[in-house]
């Protein structure tokens, strides 16, 4: 498709990938300048003296059968970080260019589109409603200098999931000038359904997904974008070779044994249990304004005097996020729901 390509920067357009050593794993491996020897303490499969596979098919068939979508339609990097950082970098002429994000939400879209020299326009989310994305803004804010709409949902940090269909009929609208990227990082602590399958027919839409939260895998850093093949090759030239690390390769093949993702299931139900219970719990602590309704693994908190409870509960040993620099988040703190030890650890800092 055309437009995917044609809306990216040209000289991305025109680049030739970087050609790494061959990929032949039953060979002898004289070729890539390695060490024979393993490492000492090298407890990896592979051995962590040889470089990962530079472009990792399986990985990335493993990941695109788990997300329900074709290997051409997904790209493995490390977290989705580095996907928004490829987006931008690929799609984006700095001084030229425009990114759309929703504030309140996620800093690093705005930061790495700042970092390429790309203009960030803001279309608030609407407090009064929810913390609900206006559509209708958004779309008389898409001059012909965007480039990529950003989209988190669940979202980061008011914790609501923004509305499926709008997001579907914007995607559609906006075909033949920008993408609209849909970051789920937190969807599996949701109710409904991911976007994810609405990619295959809309080729306008790429769905972010990540390894870090609900498979317990932030350390080892992988995430997915899945989008038209189009977009995945385009971006596939622009990646790192060997940006998925051997450790984390062998790390997110096992996550995604059926007993890894059962127990991924289990926990993200307790986690949602906790999340109702210390909402609740919350909701009647003095001091307390507002506790945001949430489809994520935290909790958006709004204090009459949040410095105070910032402090309560660092003495108590915990860290919670200040959320009180972001935009109309003058009283908020962003607080992780934990295991439900620390989940009583916090409340009883806050009494
Ligand atoms: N998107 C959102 C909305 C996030 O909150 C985060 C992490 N806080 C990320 C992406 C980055 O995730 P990863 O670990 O996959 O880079």
């Amino acid at each position: 498709m055309n437009w995917l390509t044609d809306i990216a920067r040209p000289e991305i357009r025109a680049l030739k990938a970087y050609e790494h050593a061959v990929w032949e794993p039953g060979l002898i491996r004289l070729h890539a300048n390695e060490l024979p020897w393993r490492a000492q303490g090298d407890t990896s499969i592979a051995g962590l003296n040889r470089y990962p596979e530079p472009h990792p098919h399986e990985l990335t068939a493993a990941l695109a059968r788990f997300y329900g979508v074709s290997p051409t339609m997904l790209l493995a990097g490390r977290g989705s970080d580095e996907l928004i950082d490829l987006l931008i970098r690929s799609y984006c002429r700095a001084g030229q260019d425009a990114v759309i994000i929703c504030p309140p939400t996620f800093g690093m879209y705005g930061v790495a589109a700042r970092i390429q020299g790309a203009s960030v326009l803001e279309v608030p989310l609407q407090r009064g409603d929810g913390y609900r994305f206006d559509p209708q803004a958004l779309r008389a804010r898409c001059d012909p200098s965007v480039k990529l709409v950003f989209l988190c949902s669940p979202n980061n940090p008011t914790g609501n999931r923004l509305d499926s269909q709008a997001i579907l009929e914007l995607a559609r609208e906006l075909e033949g000038r920008a993408l609209v990227v849909v970051d789920e990082a937190y969807v599996e602590f949701a109710d409904g359904p991911s976007l994810t399958a609405g990619v295959v027919d809309r080729p306008g839409m790429v769905v972010l997904r990540t390894l870090s939260k609900a498979h317990g895998l932030a350390g080892a850093r992988c995430g997915a974008l899945i989008g038209h093949a189009d977009v995945v090759a385009l971006l596939s030239k622009v990646i790192q070779p060997y940006a998925v690390t051997q450790l984390t390769i062998e790390a997110v093949f096992q996550s995604l044994e059926p007993a890894a993702l059962e127990q991924a299931r289990g926990r993200a139900a307790t986690l949602k249990a906790e999340r109702t219970r210390v909402a609740a719990a919350l909701g009647h602590s003095h001091g307390v304004l507002k506790v945001w309704p949430s489809d994520a693994n935290f909790l958006l908190v709004e204090f009459q005097d949040a410095a105070a409870a910032l402090q309560r509960a660092h003495a108590a040993g915990l860290l919670v996020r200040d959320m009180r620099a972001a935009p109309g988040l003058s009283r908020a703190l962003r607080i992780s729901i934990g295991s439900p030890e620390q989940n009583d650890r916090l409340l009883s800092s806050l009494r």
